[in-house]
């Protein structure tokens, strides 16, 4: 990763961060087993929570925030290089990409208050933020949601549902997305919400993506939330979470992209070494071959259409484009990668030890979640080639 970044990176101020951060993460790498990821890949929570320890006390969950309010500077860029180089390594943390996209608007839009009280404590992980976006009834469509809060006096109450929400039993808030009585369409607004508040109740998901995070249903019966729950302008909440989509897809590229790199490693290492023809690999013949290369071209041209999103975005150019056809091309590239793989390693790709199912499980998730790829292709149709919307 060292020439890859210095070679999109050369002359950039913060070069040397970058090139730090890369040492930080191989160094927390490095402290854990190489097959270390099999176990964390099988959801193994100790194993999960030691690598987010390992990450927060290094400092990297302040990468994205700047030092004013405790972080370490470095854009948009730092985090993804961090994410990348561990996911390479199997040990990408989606509890640090979920943080990171939660405190962007918070950061924002937040009060000087919500900044100290919700948005730093992330840095030293004293505070975990999930996601409290999609519904059941709505889905795709954030739209529709019917979660509301009503304000009463100097609070407000929250009544709703929300689903698939990645890390609910373990996070202390959640960055909500609901419906207040602003009666105007896509009047959304946004809300963090103390997750141990009476009313809200969990129910895990059977959901096996195998990342070590769990999904959860979550319900609000009247829930009470304080005055200042309320982030920025009541009914802007959708400007605000649109605003940090183009973030989210380039973190969540970033989270898998390493993740065929890792595949493809294991899968060469088995096929040199597996011969069942004479003394000839099964590596060595074009069948196996083909899909490998094909993939690996696929990941690398996905790589370069991350960075290039996460450059524009931290220079304010337009990055709309190129992180949706980022997020399309890396699902496409780690698909790929994860069944060449499966299939190489024969039937041995369906025996849970090799961690190749569980790759290809992550890497199927990252075609639906965190927006599946028909709106991503939705996306590309309508605003960069000009057709006309079709939902
Ligand atoms: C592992 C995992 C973790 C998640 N974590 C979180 C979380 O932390 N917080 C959170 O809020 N949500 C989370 N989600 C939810 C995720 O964001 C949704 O699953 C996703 O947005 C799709 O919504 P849906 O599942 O309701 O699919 P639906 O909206 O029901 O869509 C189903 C399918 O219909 C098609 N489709 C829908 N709309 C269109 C359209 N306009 N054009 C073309 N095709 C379309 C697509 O193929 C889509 O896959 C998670 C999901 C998973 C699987």
């Amino acid at each position: 990763m060292r020439s890859f970044i210095k070679s999109i990176c050369a002359n950039h101020e913060n070069l040397d961060l970058y090139l730090g951060v890369i040492d930080t993460a191989e160094g927390i790498i490095k402290q854990f087993p190489e097959d270390a990821w099999r176990q964390k890949i099988k959801g193994d929570r100790v194993m999960n929570d030691e690598v987010n320890d390992a990450i927060i006390n290094t400092g990297l969950m302040g990468l994205g925030v700047e030092e004013k309010y405790g972080g370490m500077g470095g854009g948009l860029m730092g985090q993804v290089l961090a994410t990348d180089v561990f996911s390479q390594s199997g040990l990408a943390s989606f509890a640090a990409v979920l943080n990171s996209f939660c405190r962007t608007p918070l950061l924002k839009y937040g009060s000087d208050e919500q900044k100290t009280k919700y948005a730093m404590p992330t840095i030293t992980g004293d505070k975990a933020f999930c996601i409290l976006a999609t519904e059941p009834n709505a889905g795709t469509n954030t739209f529709n949601i019917t979660t509301k809060a009503v304000k009463q006096g100097d609070k407000w109450v929250l009544n709703g549902q929300k689903t698939f929400i990645t890390e609910a039993a373990d996070s202390d808030y959640g960055f909500l997305i609901a419906k207040t009585e602003i009666d105007v369409p896509g009047a959304l607004s946004v809300f963090v919400v103390d997750m141990k508040s009476p009313g809200v109740t969990l129910h895990p998901m059977n959901i096996d993506i195998a990342a070590g995070e769990k999904q959860y249903n979550v319900f609000f019966d009247d829930v009470e939330m304080p005055a200042d729950a309320l982030v920025g302008e009541e009914g802007k909440g959708g400007k605000y979470m649109f605003e940090g989509l183009n973030a989210e897809r380039l973190m969540i590229s970033a989270w898998a992209i390493g993740y065929s790199d890792l595949a493809l490693q294991a899968t060469t290492t088995y096929v040199n070494d597996r011969k069942l023809f004479g003394n000839k690999a099964i590596g060595s013949y074009q069948s196996v071959q083909h899909p490998l290369a094909k993939a690996k071209a696929e990941t690398d041209a996905a790589r370069l259409m991350i960075y290039h999103g996460v450059q524009l975005f931290d220079n304010g150019g337009e990055a709309g484009p190129a992180s949706n056809m980022a997020k399309y091309l890396t699902s496409t590239a780690v698909n790929n990668m994860c069944d060449a793989a499966i299939q190489c390693h024969g039937g041995s790709g369906m025996d849970e030890d090799t961690g190749m199912l569980a790759l290809w499980r992550i890497s199927r998730v990252v075609r639906i979640a965190p927006i599946n790829n028909e709106m991503i292709l939705n996306y590309i149709a309508e605003h960069v080639i000009g057709l006309p919307k079709s939902y």
